[in-house]
């Protein structure tokens, strides 16, 4: 990476704001909406996002609900591919796919539209932050089901000490703009 996209990297993480204790004690919550108030993040932001993936050919980038559908349409057109929301249970309207994911205490779930795609298409995994990784695991699982394949996973902001993408590695590699 050059000596310029470091500065740029630096410029965007002062852009991130640490909320302690959000939603609940212990959570240090990492809000993107200073970054997304300011046009030149926006615009880095989108531009660092794009750039592992521009030689490939992805047909579509995935969303993860919600704030993977902030920068998971803008990434989408810019690689011209197709931008398909994953979204918690019960919210798609169509007949949807379904995997559940172990959390801390309990389980959880995403939904995918079962037409999202054709087999054999190949994805991008986008999300604003990496923590355990269960979600974009999940994600993953979805586009297995329909036979479609993980080219490659997409965050914003990375929580190391939580190891989360060594659980995506044996599908497809993770890129991270910014590793806390
Ligand atoms: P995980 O499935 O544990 O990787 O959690 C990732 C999802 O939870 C993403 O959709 C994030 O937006 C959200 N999330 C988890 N931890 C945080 C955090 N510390 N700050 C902001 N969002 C978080």
């Amino acid at each position: 990476m050059s000596t310029i996209d470091k500065e740029i990297l630096n410029f965007l993480e002062a852009n991130i704001r640490t909320i302690p204790d959000f939603p609940k004690k212990g959570i240090q919550f990492k809000d993107i909406t200073p970054l997304l108030g300011n046009p030149e993040a926006v615009y880095h932001t989108t531009r660092l996002l794009v750039k592992p993936f521009i030689q490939q050919s992805v047909d579509y980038v995935i969303g993860l609900e919600s704030r993977g559908f902030l920068f998971g349409p803008r990434l989408a057109m810019d690689l011209h591919a197709g931008f398909i929301p994953v979204r918690k249970p019960n919210r798609l309207p169509y007949k949807t796919v379904r995997s559940e994911y172990e959390l801390e205490y309990g389980t959880d779930a995403v939904e995918m539209h079962a037409d999202a795609f054709k087999s054999g298409a190949n994805v991008i995994i986008h999300d604003d932050l990496i923590a355990t990784g269960g979600t974009a695991g999940a994600a993953a699982d979805l586009v297995k089901q329909l036979g479609g394949n993980v080219i490659g996973f997409s965050f914003i902001i990375e929580l190391c000490f939580l190891h989360g993408v060594e659980k995506l590695n044996n599908i497809a590699p993770s890129h991270s703009l910014i590793k806390i």
